[in-house]
């Protein structure tokens, strides 16, 4: 039994099929049935809401016409074959206006698309301009043929179904590297991304002979921010400084968030005037201007201090890292908000 107009509807929603172009595929099938029964029409056909729309015409150029009862639109409504030998004197078939018009159909049998799950989308159906008698056998071709088409859409949707779930499996991949290589609260690179970096630069510099410098960042004080006005307030105010200390990188410095209240930035390729320009170029984005938080309401005065130490060709990354923290030591004992470079 077929079931409801509305579930049959959606189900050929879900192959996507309608309006699409013509596909050799299913040309080639319409093509066999009109030579196999000896009939100079065959149609692929999908029953929509209110018409029947051809995914292959062989033999008539129509790409849909009107779902009017007699033809199509009433033979989706049984399991199996439905055949007029005379459209013009059958009573199911004499009114419908391809039968009184062009072109003119006499004969006319369809076997249904039926899905697996029972709903019969449209058929596969051969017509000719005059009366015919054609043994059940023969037609059964057309209910194989109709059985092929339908494989066909099976397959194409099982496709649609594949890429559709590699592309969000993509998005979540995407996603997730993101998550795995930038901090959360800053957005900033995490610890683990700025050391792959410094790691990755330091081979650079090596093989290029050029300069590399890390400076280490802490924020002064930043425990009073959030004993005054919260944890809360603590991470807005954190995640400003990050966008600051961001905004004024250059080409060949990058910025990590390496813990806590404490940045990373990485500075490939720069002279020594340069890094030391570009550390102050960092602090001073800091202090120059009051942080706003929570739309103006909340307004902290802040520095912060840093570390420099550049590193020639053969320079550990570790010792570079500890040489800029015992530079950052320095800045803070000499009354922070400072930079100050290894010695
Ligand atoms: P200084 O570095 O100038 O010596 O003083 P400080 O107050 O910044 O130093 P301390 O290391 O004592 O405190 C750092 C504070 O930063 C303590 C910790 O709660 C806070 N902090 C670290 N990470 C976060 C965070 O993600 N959010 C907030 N709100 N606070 C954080
Ligand atoms: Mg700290
Ligand atoms: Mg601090």
């Amino acid at each position: 039994m077929q079931r409801g107009e509305t579930e049959r509807l959606l189900a050929l929603r879900r192959y996507g099929i309608l309006d699409t172009l013509a596909e050799g595929a299913f040309d080639r099938i319409t093509s066999l049935a009109a030579r196999l029964l000896d009939m100079p029409i065959a149609i692929a056909g999908l029953v929509d809401a209110d018409r029947i729309w051809f995914k292959s015409h062989h033999g008539i150029a129509v790409e849909q016409v009107d779902r009017i009862p007699g033809l199509c639109a009433t033979a989706i409504e049984g399991p199996g074959l439905y055949v007029v030998t005379d459209a013009r004197t059958d009573p199911r078939a004499a009114a419908n206006p391809l039968v009184t018009a062009a072109p003119w159909v006499r004969f006319y049998a369809a076997a249904p698309l039926r899905t697996a799950d029972g709903f019969n989308l449209g058929t596969l159906c051969v017509i000719d301009h005059e009366p015919r008698h054609v043994d059940w056998d023969r037609l059964s071709i057309l209910e194989t043929l109709a059985q092929v088409i339908v494989d066909q859409m099976e397959l194409r949707l099982a496709a649609r179904r594949v890429d559709a779930l590699s592309s969000e499996l993509m998005a979540v991949n995407a996603q997730l590297r993101i998550q795995a290589t930038h901090d959360e609260l800053t957005g900033l690179w995490n610890r683990r991304r700025i050391l792959e970096h410094l790691h990755h630069h330091l081979a650079l510099a090596r093989r290029h002979r050029q300069s590399l410098a890390v400076l280490l960042v802490d924020v002064d004080r930043f425990k009073d921010v959030n004993d005054r006005h919260g944890h809360l307030v603590g991470d807005r105010v954190l995640h400003e400084v990050a966008r600051r200390l961001d905004a004024v990188c250059h080409a060949g410095e990058a910025v990590g968030r390496f813990g806590g209240e404490e940045f990373l930035v990485v500075l490939f390729g720069c002279t020594p005037e340069q890094t030391a320009r570009a550390a102050e170029r960092m602090r001073r984005s800091v202090s120059d201007g009051p942080i706003r938080v929570d739309g103006g309401a909340t307004t902290v005065h802040l520095s912060i201090s840093g570390g420099l130490a550049v590193g020639g060709g053969d320079a550990d990354p570790q010792a570079l890292l500890r040489a800029a923290d015992a530079a950052l030591y320095a800045a803070k004992a000499g009354g922070r908000d400072r930079i100050e470079a290894a010695v």
